[in-house]
């Protein structure tokens, strides 16, 4: 059958990472394909849902963004309880967030589902003149702890597409 036929698989994805870093920039360009610059914060919940085609199956992503609330350094575990996926995000022009990326990356690992693949995302890759976290350290850290690793650029339109892609690759699907 086609896949248009089939019901799409609908995945629990949450995105992670201090304020700032984009997250809400990525969400906005894999749904929309859009981009703001200085794009108000996000208040309040956000959810969002977007398709993607991965082989013959169709993935419904279910998109939770932090709606800010990282912003008080207390998200509910209940946030990312129960997610399939999740993104980290961090922005190259910002070490202390990448620290706080790891220590997300931490947390998820101890807390959440098995099961749940993990993405780290360096954002604002256009910004590379100012780049304070060099690839080959988020890199490696990514392949330690058994992450898929893109450096993302939302405002160019980087990597954004790949970045979901690669994450429906790696879900455990039963066909
Ligand atoms: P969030 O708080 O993590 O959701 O971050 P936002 O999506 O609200 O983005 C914070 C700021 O960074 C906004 O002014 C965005 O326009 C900007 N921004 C987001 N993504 C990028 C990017 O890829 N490149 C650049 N240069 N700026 C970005």
């Amino acid at each position: 059958s086609s896949p248009s036929m089939l019901k799409p698989i609908q995945i629990k994805l949450v995105l992670l990472g201090e304020a700032a870093v984009g997250k809400s920039s990525l969400v906005l360009r894999f749904v929309n394909n859009d981009y703001q610059e200085n794009k108000e914060p996000t208040i309040g919940a956000a959810f969002l849902t977007q398709k993607c085609k991965v082989q013959d199956k169709i993935i419904k992503f279910e998109i939770w963004d932090t709606a800010g609330q990282e912003r008080f350094h207390s998200l509910a575990p209940m946030y990312y309880r129960n997610a399939q996926a999740a993104i980290v995000v961090y922005d190259i022009t910002n070490s202390d967030s990448f620290d706080r990326a790891k220590s997300w990356v931490k947390e998820l690992q101890r807390q959440a589902t098995n099961e749940i693949v993990v993405a780290l995302a360096g954002n604002k890759c256009d910004l590379h003149d100012s780049r304070q976290v060099e690839s080959e350290v988020a890199s490696s850290y990514s392949s330690e702890k058994g992450l898929l690793f893109l450096e993302t650029s939302a405002k160019e339109n980087e990597n954004v597409n790949h970045l979901f892609k690669e994450i429906a690759k790696k879900l455990p699907l039963e066909s």
